[in-house]
């Protein structure tokens, strides 16, 4: 195998670099990107096996929980995509928020984060990190004030969802890290919702950013995946000892399932975000529905923050039904092509009830200023005909 990928002209554009970014081919020259489904990688000599351990080269392995070739093909090429120095894929969302949360705080440390966030993503924050002596404030991601608050000289961190899941707020992305910047605090984006094709949050002035591979990344449902895009500084001397030491390395299968995904994630990301804003001009003012969340439609509060920090609305909204729990689960049951499931960024387009299934482990006075009453869902546009979603959305809620 030749070291190292193909170089690459500077100037390509993401779409060019989602198909032939951080590619590296063995002695066979194949041209889909192989999957080295091995553990382990074997020296030439016990010297060589010593130099390694010692220092590593780019393109040279030791285990595949340290790295792997197709996982690190994987990295670079979202790594090129986002717009950073480097990246580490992990074997979960979560695995990538924890590891880049955790691996850099400790004991002491102040992280300001909004308060809308995926429901294990507030288990973090709220649990874990305050376990180990960490203080965490929260505030209301899309009041810049507080955000100027809450952020004092011994915050290390500051964490948000730009869009926020399920009711997708949008965050002032260049305020905040401008905010955190003064202090030396770092940025840490969750930028799932947005999508590493509508929304390059690195740009904006995020330090890390932080994929479910799971949702709109792999696209297609299949393998649970992460990645930590950051400066090489970050990774490799901040988030990789913590997460080659600690297991959540993402498997060479499912790394080359991204890879393979990536080649048409922007084909799928734009087509989605183009059906989403069909669909919610098509339910907008529909009988039965109170409201239409959709960051693309005029009267979202930061619809115009997020049409300067965002390409497009993107391809989740929220739907908020008269008639509370009741009238949702009427509503969900009379779906004939839309799933109820809880993944997202799928190919399917999928509807959640968030109160009851993402969002239920919190009290009831949380989810209220959160915004996640009973008659809210959330739902997920997929790659099906605009006309076909909109007629199964506009029959359940006949039926309701
Ligand atoms: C799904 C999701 C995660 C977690 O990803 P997993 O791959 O399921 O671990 C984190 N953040 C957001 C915003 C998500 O939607």
């Amino acid at each position: 195998m030749t070291k190292g990928p193909r170089p690459l002209p500077e100037t390509l554009h993401p779409r060019t670099r989602a198909v032939h970014g951080g590619t590296r081919r063995s002695q066979y020259g194949e041209v889909s990107e192989a999957i080295y489904l091995t553990q382990g990688f074997v020296y030439d000599s016990a010297e060589a096996a010593e130099a390694r351990f010692i220092e590593s080269g780019p393109d040279e392995f030791i285990y595949a929980r340290y790295g792997n070739p197709t996982v690190r093909m994987f990295e670079d090429r979202m790594a090129q995509l986002e717009g950073t120095e480097d990246a580490f894929a992990t074997a979960s969302g979560m695995a990538a928020v924890n590891g880049a949360l955790t691996a850099m705080l400790r004991a002491g440390d102040h992280v300001v984060s909004a308060k809308a966030l995926f429901g294990s993503c507030l288990y973090i924050l709220e649990e874990i990190l305050t376990r180990f002596g960490v203080e965490v404030t929260f505030v209301d991601g899309t009041d810049l004030d507080q955000w100027r608050k809450a952020i004092r000289p011994e915050t290390r961190a500051v964490f948000f969802e730009s869009l926020s899941n399920p009711t997708l707020e949008v965050i002032d992305i260049r305020g905040v890290s401008d905010l955190a910047h003064a202090v030396g605090a770092f940025v840490v984006v969750d930028n799932v919702f947005a999508t590493p094709v509508l929304q390059r949050s690195a740009d904006l002035g995020a330090d890390v950013v932080v994929y479910s591979a799971t949702k709109h990344i792999d696209g297609q449902g299949r393998c649970l995946g992460g990645v930590i895009c950051a400066s090489r500084d970050f990774i490799r001397k901040v988030a990789e000892p913590y997460l080659k030491h600690t297991g959540g390395s993402l498997s060479p299968f499912n790394a080359w399932v991204m890879l393979k995904s990536l080649e048409t994630m922007d084909l799928r990301v734009r087509a989605q975000a183009e059906t989403a804003q069909k669909v919610a001009e098509a339910m907008q003012g529909a009988a039965g529905l109170a409201r239409v969340i959709y960051p693309g439609l005029a009267d979202h509060p930061q619809h115009d923050l997020n049409a300067a920090q965002m390409q497009g609305g993107g391809t989740m909204m929220a739907l908020e039904l008269d008639g509370g729990k009741e009238a949702a689960f009427r509503f969900l049951n009379a779906l004939r092509i839309v799933l109820i499931s809880n993944n997202l960024g799928d190919a399917k387009s999928i509807i959640t009830h968030p109160a009851t299934t993402t969002h239920q482990r919190l009290s009831e006075d949380q989810r209220k200023v959160l915004g996640i009453t009973p008659g809210l869902l959330r739902l997920s546009i997929g790659l099906e005909d605009a006309g076909d979603i909109v007629a199964d959305l506009k029959g359940a809620l006949a039926a309701v």
